[in-house]
């Protein structure tokens, strides 16, 4: 039986393609609402900033667009979520809610716990669908790697051709935002500064398309090695993560792009071609983040707990300081540490570091400034663009240290700047009062503080050696062991093949 009126409701997934959730709806019923609510538990939530709102304005925009062109649209109400569906429910009744199921923190979880009790109320089927290789439920954990190649390799959707269905009732006429409207951060209560507004990424369908494009055609041969320093990272990464984040593609649609562009490399190699091995060799490491991207997120989904505990309980009893002073110093860049400052006023204005960064940021908060990783939670979230609650929780703790079954990372943020900005050029990019001096007096910096910078808030390398001290007491507690074989069973990644044994935790390491 067709089913008169449904509401596809949109949260983090802006696109058209491979989107299952829209194409059943489109499928099943006669008349389907896109519908996005603008919530104010998002907006005032302790860990959004301005770059999400403009993450979503953007993606929202772009998204009304392919619908107006059509001469359809997404209504948009500004609302909570249950008091919109009751509203919109009042006017005109609806059968279904198909939506994607979202991995996200408590906030939204609880939310969507909500809406399915509303719907149970109403008699309404609420269908909810996965859009990644995150599987809900997850029961054996040796079986993930086998499941989430067989969903990435399911072909990605198509784009629906049946659009027309998608008309607004005219009982909700006045709920929802006008055609013309478009919604602006500042109406949000957001602001982006000139220089933000320059260099935040775009978050659309449309760049999401163009930015794969350039990284499987041109960009991606410098992939290897290039992700790793924050001056080349900006060029070499691929760029993809605010639109995996916010949904305006999907990893199976890249999976299968770059599997595609890997065996177009094979012809190219067979021919001669002297850059296809490098080419191949660095999208098989893109292949494989994409995989570490789920397998971070399945941790959130099968541990909900994480996003306010260590994910190994042992390191609940690891002390810290949380000094206030330390913590502001951190946020607004201002340690005396040049890569430090660089990377989170680097932040500030671009909503975007890479990975080593990001990692050596974190090290630096707990290791260091023995700053708990749960007080750098939001206020990191706010920094990134890309910011997705389970790769964030999962390498936030796994950085500091409380996850237990990999190896202790303590990062050298000197180290980071011979290693990976030996003239310095992201460092007086970012960091104005160094711009004088030279790459020599700035990593000379740590033991000889150069005039104009601030000199380092802390002696890295006692404090770095007090935090240890306290970790491997934790370590050595009885029982210990136990719990971390715990962790690794429900939480550690399997290899297909499997490795020479190897410790898993190493006494000392600087990186
Ligand atoms: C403390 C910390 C917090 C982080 N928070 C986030 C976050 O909120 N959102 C986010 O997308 N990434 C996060 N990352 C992972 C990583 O830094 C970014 O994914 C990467 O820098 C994005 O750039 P890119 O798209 O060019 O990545 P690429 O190197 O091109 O990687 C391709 C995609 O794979 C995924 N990916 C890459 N590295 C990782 C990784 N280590 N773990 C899981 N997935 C990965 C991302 O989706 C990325 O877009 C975090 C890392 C750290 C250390």
């Amino acid at each position: 039986m067709s089913i008169p009126l449904a509401i596809y409701w949109i949260k983090r997934d802006f696109r058209l393609h491979d989107n299952p959730a829209l194409t059943q709806a489109l499928q099943e019923c006669d008349n389907v609402v896109p519908l996005y609510i603008l919530e104010p538990s998002f907006l005032t939530a302790p860990e959004t900033s301005a770059f999400h709102v403009h993450a979503v304005t953007d993606a929202l925009h772009d998204l009304r667009k392919k619908f107006q062109k059509q001469k359809k649209d997404v209504a948009v109400i500004r609302g909570a979520v249950i008091s919109t569906l009751e509203l919109l429910y009042k006017k005109k009744k609806f059968q279904k809610i198909y939506a994607h199921e979202e991995i996200g923190v408590e906030r939204t979880f609880a939310r969507d716990r909500a809406v399915i009790d509303w719907c149970k109320h109403k008699n309404i089927d609420f269908i909810e669908l996965p859009q990644t290789g995150v599987f809900r439920r997850l029961t054996d954990r040796n079986k993930r790697h086998l499941d989430w190649k067989k969903f990435m390799l399911t072909a990605a959707l198509p784009a629906p051709t049946n659009l027309e269905k998608c008309t607004i009732p005219k009982e909700w006429k006045g709920l929802y935002l006008p055609k013309r409207k478009s919604v602006k951060l500042d109406d949000l209560g957001f602001k982006l500064t000139a220089e933000q507004k320059k260099q935040v990424q775009s978050v659309s369908e449309t760049a999401a398309h163009k930015t794969m494009n350039s990284f499987l055609t041109e960009r991606g041969l410098a992939y290897r090695g290039g992700i790793s320093s924050p001056l080349t990272a900006f060029t070499a990464g691929s760029r993809m993560s605010v639109h995996l984040a916010w949904g305006t593609t999907t990893g199976r649609t890249l999976y299968q792009k770059t599997q595609a562009r890997i065996e177009e490399l094979k012809i190219l190699k067979a021919a001669g071609d002297p850059n296809a091995g490098k080419w191949s060799m660095s999208l098989r490491s893109f292949l494989s983040r994409l995989h570490w991207r789920d397998h971070f997120i399945q941790r959130l989904e099968s541990d909900p707990s994480m996003e306010f505990r260590a994910l190994n309980p042992a390191y609940e009893d690891l002390e810290y300081d949380n000094n206030p002073k330390f913590l502001e110093a951190w946020k607004t860049g201002q340690t005396g540490y040049p890569m430090v400052d660089a990377c989170i006023r680097c932040l500030q204005t671009t909503g975007f570091v890479n990975f080593r960064m990001r990692a050596m940021l974190t090290s630096f908060g707990c290791h260091t400034l023995h700053l708990s990783w749960k007080l750098l939670d939001h206020p990191m979230a706010k920094l990134y663009t890309d910011y997705e609650p389970g790769i964030h929780l999962s390498q936030l703790q796994m950085q500091a240290g409380v996850v237990g079954i990999n190896t202790l990372r303590i990062y050298s943020p000197t180290k980071q700047i011979i290693d990976h900005d030996p003239d310095t050029i992201f460092v007086k990019q970012w960091v104005a009062e160094l711009r004088k001096h030279t790459p020599e007096d700035i990593i000379g910096h740590e033991e000889n503080p150069v005039k104009g910078y601030a000199p380092p808030m802390v002696e890295r390398k006692e404090a770095n050696k007090e935090m240890r001290q306290r970790y491997f007491g934790i370590r050595k507690k009885e029982g210990y062991r136990k719990i971390a074989a715990k962790v690794y069973e429900k939480h550690g990644s399997r290899r297909m093949k499997p490795k020479k044994k190897k410790k898993t935790v190493s006494k000392k390491t600087t990186s």
